[in-house]
């Protein structure tokens, strides 16, 4: 491709779908990104001579490894792994491992070029990866997932560092996983360093990162709704999932006085509308953190509705914020949110909303928080977590959270910064979309033809 050729987005878009067949959820996180940041592209010679889009759509590497470990009846199994090294212009590479059946390639490439901007975002020196396996996490005993992580990181091993690559957690992958892990990589390498983030805290992990990811989505928020003259208190919100992201968002909106409707699994929602107060809330950690039950049971013990099969979205409510997993507002969903009157769509996991949902909500001028802002506070305190780990010091819970708030401020002021007015709302997902992008695209512009 010339760099002619990136006048057109449709002509940019036609050869990355060529390089990357059968991708089709990276082929949408670059489109939503190529989109923002094409004018500044036209206008910029420099970013043109550097064929700054066609490096940044493509990994610096793919490692893929096969995982052989033994069940409890003394089965060999075999899954597949991989880790996405995306893009180590501004920093380390970072970002979750996931463990879950259907992780695939297509899957870890838009979360890695994902994580590229949202790492950006956050301010710290962090570039973007993303990894995992297609491993089942679900009924499997805690032996087996031991055994597989073990396995796991024995690969994995080789190709992380905390200056290189520093994994972290992500959807089937919490503490337990987490320190099955930083357990085989110490035991190989005789070294206690700070190479995987969400640590638990008497090994190296920081403060508030279990927390941060929901937290920061709710801080996010509630700076959107300040510089609108609003706020969070005696609102409602529905939520999905009820994993570690949709636990701690649900505590926080609970903090700032604004009650949760809903919840989900991938069995289907529980609907309360007295809300998910703090003691249910209690219930429902210890149901998915300790027990990994299903949802059903919050439904039963509480006496309120179990939709089975079904996501949260007919439910009416002020905001709106998915916490499961990507693709999970669709179109119908989008237009049952307007026709509820939502007054803002926040997404809490990594693109929960497809791209025709968010045309509709954005054309119905619903504020529109995107996941690589909104869910950014995750990272940003694995970032602290690095940090700590480096200078051997923790800071206190108190600490962490007053820095995870001036991050998630910040991120608001440089989306705000890098963005216009839509159909009488800020566009943020464009002000993330450049703000991400320009810090990354001037360093790879920086270092030459690399
Ligand atoms: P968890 O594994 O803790 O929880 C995931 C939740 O989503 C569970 O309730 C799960 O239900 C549900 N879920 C998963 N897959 C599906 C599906 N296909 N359909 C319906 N529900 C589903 O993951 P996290 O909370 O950590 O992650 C959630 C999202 O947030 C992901 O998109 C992740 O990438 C993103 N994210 C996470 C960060 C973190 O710090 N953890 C940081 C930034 C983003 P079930 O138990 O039935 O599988």
């Amino acid at each position: 491709m010339t760099s002619k050729s990136f006048y057109d987005l449709d002509c940019f878009m036609h050869g990355l779908k060529r390089r990357n067949p059968a991708e089709p959820n990276f082929h949408q996180a670059v489109h939503e990104v190529v989109e923002s940041v094409i004018p500044l592209i036209r206008e910029t010679q420099a970013y043109r001579d550097a064929s700054i889009l066609e490096r940044l759509t493509e990994p610096d590497r793919i490692i893929t490894f096969r995982v052989t470990w033994m069940d409890d009846a003394g089965n060999t199994r075999v899954n597949r792994a991989w880790r996405v090294q995306f893009n180590n212009s501004i920093g380390p590479y970072k970002g979750g491992l996931r463990f879950h059946k259907d992780v695939d390639l297509d899957t870890l490439k838009f979360l890695g070029f994902e994580q590229t901007f949202k790492n950006s975002l956050t301010g710290l020196p962090m570039g973007g990866a993303k990894g995992g396996s297609n491993f089942n996490p679900k009924g499997k005993s805690d032996g087996e997932v031991m055994r597989f992580c073990h396995a796991m990181m024995t690969e994995l091993q080789r190709h992380i560092g905390e200056d290189t690559d520093v994994p972290a957690g992500d959807i089937g992958v919490g503490g337990r996983e987490l320190g099955y892990l930083f357990g085989q990589y110490k035991r190989l390498n005789n070294r206690f360093a700070g190479v995987l983030t969400g640590k638990g805290l008497s090994f190296g992990g920081s403060a508030g990162r279990k927390e941060a990811t929901g937290h920061g989505a709710v801080y996010f928020l509630k700076e959107i709704l300040e510089h609108q003259g609003e706020g969070l208190s005696g609102k409602t919100a529905i939520v999905s999932g009820s994993g570690n992201v949709a636990l701690y968002a649900i505590e926080k909106l609970n903090e700032l006085g604004c009650k949760t409707l809903t919840a989900s699994d991938s069995s289907g929602f529980i609907f309360d509308p007295d809300g998910i107060t703090d003691e249910k809330l209690e219930f429902l950690k210890e149901l998915k953190e300790v027990r990994r039950g299903r949802i059903h049971e919050y439904a039963d013990k509480f006496g309120c509705e179990f939709h089975a099969g079904k996501r949260p979205w007919s439910v009416k409510a002020d905001f709106a914020l998915p916490c499961a997993t990507q693709n999970e507002i669709d179109a119908e969903d989008a237009r049952e949110l307007v026709s509820n009157n939502v007054h803002a769509v926040i997404e809490g996991a990594n693109m929960p909303t497809t791209a025709d949902a968010v045309l509709i909500l954005q054309q119905a001028g619903i504020t529109f928080g995107p996941a690589k802002a909104a869910n950014a506070g995750g990272v940003a305190v694995s970032g602290l977590e690095q940090s700590q780990n480096a200078l051997r010091i923790a800071w206190t819970h108190e600490e962490v959270d007053n820095r995870l708030q001036g991050i998630m401020r910040g991120i608001h002021q440089k989306c705000l910064r890098h963005s216009e007015e839509v159909h009488g709302t800020v566009d943020y997902i464009k002000g993330a979309n450049i703000a991400g992008f320009t810090k990354v695209a001037d360093a790879m512009v920086a270092y030459g033809a690399v």
